[in-house]
C-alpha cells in the first residue's frame, strides 16, 4: 500500500480535553477511506488538523512523504489537499458558477502552485479556469444551476456545490466532512456515485460521516473513532462485525434506532 497521507500519534487538546487522542492511520493513494464515529468523537477535529485549520498539540501529519504538521491552511491547500466543511461555507449572494470559480483560482497556471506565488493569469488562462469551473459543476450535476445564487440552492445542491469547489483545483486528496448531512436518500445516492467516480479518476478521499449505510457502501476501509481515539480500522465487513463498534454506536443512537426500527417492523 502506498500511503498518500499518514498521521502519527496526532493529538489535539482543547482546554485539557483531548478531542483527538494519539491517532495514527494512513490513507492509501487512490482509495476512499471512511472516518466514522459517534458525535463528538473527533472526526471534524481530525479534518481540521489535516487541513491546517487547527495545529495539533502533539503528533505529525505527512503528505507524500513531506511533513505538513502545522503548516497554514493555504499552504496545505497548495500542496493538493482540499476539503469541504460540515457547515456549508458558500458565498450566498454569488452564483454557483462564481463559487466554483473561486476554487478554480487556486489552480491557476501550474496546478495548485499558481495560487501559491505564481505569476498573474493571462486572459487565456482565465478562460481556461472558467471552463474548469463549468466542468466541475457539470461533474456534480449542477450545470443547469450555474447561474443560480448559492443561497437559493437546496441543501443537497449546496453540498454538491461545495464538492465542485473542492475538486475544481484538481487536488490529490479530498477531505469531506459529512457531505450527506441534510440530504434525502435520492441525493445521498447521487453523492455516493460522485464520490466513486472521483476515486475512478484517481483521487484519494477521506469521507467523514456518521451514516453507516452511506459509508459502508462506498469505502475500501474504515477508521472508527470513539472519544478521540481509534477504536478499530478495517474493511466495512470487519468493522460492521466488530462488537465494540456496535457498542460505541449504541451510545450515539444510530444503530440503536436501526435495531428498534427493525424490531418495530417485525412486531407489526
Ligand atoms: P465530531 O466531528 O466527531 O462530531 P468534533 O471533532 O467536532 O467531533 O469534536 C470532538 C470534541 O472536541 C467534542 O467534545 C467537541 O466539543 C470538542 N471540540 C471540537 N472543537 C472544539 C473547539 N474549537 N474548542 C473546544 N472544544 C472543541
Ligand atoms: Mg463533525
Amino acid at each position: 500500500m502506498t500511503a498518500l497521507l499518514s498521521v502519527q500519534e496526532l493529538t489535539k487538546l482543547f482546554g485539557g480535553v483531548a478531542a483527538v487522542d494519539r491517532v495514527s492511520f494512513a490513507l492509501p493513494k487512490g482509495k476512499l477511506t471512511g472516518l466514522i464515529g459517534p458525535n463528538g468523537s473527533g472526526k471534524s477535529t481530525m479534518i481540521n488538523l489535516i487541513s491546517g485549520l487547527h495545529s495539533p498539540t502533539r503528533g505529525t501529519v505527512q503528505f507524500k512523504g513531506q511533513d505538513i504538521t502545522s503548516l497554514p491552511p493555504h499552504r496545505i491547500a497548495c500542496l493538493g489537499i482540499a476539503r469541504t466543511f460540515q457547515l456549508l461555507r458558500l458565498f450566498g449572494d454569488l452564483s454557483a458558477f462564481e463559487n466554483v470559480l473561486i476554487g478554480a483560482h487556486l489552480r491557476g497556471k501550474h496546478g495548485f502552485a499558481a495560487a501559491c506565488g505564481g505569476p498573474l493569469l493571462t486572459g487565456a488562462e482565465e478562460r481556461r479556469l472558467h471552463d474548469l469551473a463549468r466542468e466541475a459543476l457539470e461533474f456534480v450535476g449542477l450545470g443547469p444551476r450555474a447561474g443560480v445564487k448559492a443561497k437559493l440552492l437546496t441543501s443537497g445542491e449546496g453540498r454538491l456545490l461545495e464538492i465542485a469547489r473542492a475538486i475544481v483545483a484538481e487536488p490529490e486528496l479530498v477531505l469531506l466532512d459529512e457531505p450527506a448531512a441534510g440530504l434525502n436518500s435520492a441525493e445521498t445516492g447521487v453523492l455516493a456515485e460522485k464520490l466513486l467516480s472521483l476515486v475512478e479518476r484517481g483521487k484519494t478521499l477521506l469521507l467523514v460521516d456518521h451514516h453507516m449505510s452511506l459509508v459502508m457502501n462506498v469505502v475500501s476501509s474504515v477508521i472508527v473513532l470513539a472519544g478521540g481515539r481509534v477504536l478499530t480500522i478495517g474493511t466495512p465487513q470487519e468493522v460492521q462485525a466488530d462488537g465494540r463498534v456496535i457498542e460505541s454506536y449504541l451510545g450515539s443512537g444510530e444503530i440503536y434506532r436501526r435495531h428498534r426500527a427493525k424490531r418495530e417492523v417485525s412486531e407489526h
